[in-house]
């Protein structure tokens, strides 16, 4: 759905962090946006998601989307996630935390579990939103005070 209405308006995704922006913006304006802070990604699983942590006014790090979440029943495997990419930003950005903004079904749970596995050789700290988002749904079904709770209230994954 998004990734259509995105083509009909002449968006694009951010090479870096795949967030919707356009052609002439390409790193898009958070990746640039120097007031922010760069040692903290936050990975989630669609450009969408963006938006809601966005509302919640509780974060201001730098984004990684996904593209997805892995799941078995629908064949979505690592490779067809943008991991590999999140690995090199890690390394290559400096990054000291990666806060993982996904759902909390049991893929979202699978996706956090296999990234934190991939990130244990690196520096970085791994971690999750607080309980207190609904069991079972997206991030971008939060509403933003309950986001902003779970983003300061945030756990070691
Ligand atoms: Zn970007």
């Amino acid at each position: 759905m998004a990734a259509l209405k995105a083509a009909h308006d002449g968006v694009r995704c951010c090479s870096r962090c795949g967030a919707f922006t356009t052609a002439e913006s390409d790193p898009c304006e958070t990746c640039t946006d120097e007031t922010r802070d760069g040692s903290l990604l936050c990975v989630v699983e669609d450009p969408a998601d963006i938006v809601s942590v966005e509302s919640s006014g509780a974060f201001r790090g730098r984004y990684h989307t996904l593209g997805g979440k892995l799941s078995p029943t629908r064949h979505m495997g690592p490779e067809k996630l943008r991991i590999a990419q999140l690995v090199s930003r890690v390394k290559g950005e400096g990054v000291r935390e990666v806060l993982l903004a996904l759902s909390t079904d049991m893929d979202g749970d699978a996706t956090a579990g296999y990234i934190a596995e991939v990130l244990r050789d690196s520096e970085v700290k791994v971690t999750r939103l607080a309980f207190g988002l609904p069991a079972d749904s997206g991030i971008a079904y939060s509403d933003p005070l309950t986001l902003k709770r779970a983003i300061v209230g945030r756990r070691e994954a």
